[in-house]
């Protein structure tokens, strides 16, 4: 069972892909129902709301979780996901050694829709995504893979249990980010 974080943004529509490839999927909106999920989806959506929303116990229950389980953050994810914000000293997860610049791709009016060439399990796979006041990925550190670039940017990376992008993949329903990461989760459980 994979959860997704659906407090705001864009969960659905993550929980929508998760069905189309068959894999069982819940909304996680308490700390308790992380309990039941072998990885989690923390969606795209505004990371200050996001930032009021998890609170002392949920915030705990990420950490804790983050330590063993595989966590996918998209957009918003990936701020939270990140070790540091360019200019600001809001709390983050930091469980990827990587910054981030909030909205470093334009305002919601230059958003955009591109191709993405991501190295999947040695595969090249084309990626449709969605560039929604996207943060770009400015420094990441030793120990994480990039998985894809746009232009000189990194848009995926991984860093041991954890993915992050820049963009919605699931705006366009494309499932093959969503078919990784459930790979992975099985090979954490498989290894438990
Ligand atoms: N701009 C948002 C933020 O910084 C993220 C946007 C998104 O998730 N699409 O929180």
């Amino acid at each position: 069972m994979i959860g997704v974080l659906a407090l705001q943004g864009a969960f659905q529509r993550h929980f929508d892909c998760l069905e189309k490839i068959g894999v069982s999927a819940a909304f996680v909106k308490h700390p308790e129902d992380l309990k039941k999920c072998s990885g989690l989806i923390i969606p795209g959506g505004e990371t200050t709301t996001h930032l009021k929303l998890l609170k002392d116990l949920f915030w705990q229950a990420l950490l804790e979780f983050g330590k063993n389980k595989p966590i996918f953050g998209t957009c918003c994810g990936l701020i939270l996901l990140s070790k540091e914000i360019v200019g600001q000293s809001v709390p983050t997860l930091k469980l990827m050694d990587l910054t981030t610049s909030r909205n470093a791709y334009g305002s919601q009016i230059d958003s955009f829709e591109t191709a993405v060439d991501a190295q999947l399990d040695g595969q090249s796979v084309m990626i449709k995504g969605c560039f929604i006041r996207a943060p770009k990925i400015i420094k990441v550190g030793p120990a994480v893979k990039i998985l894809a670039k746009h232009g000189q940017n990194p848009v995926i990376v991984q860093q041991g249990l954890h993915i992050g992008c820049s963009f919605h993949p699931e705006i366009s329903m494309d499932t093959s980010l969503h078919n990784y990461f459930a790979k992975c989760c099985q090979q954490v459980d498989v290894n438990k």
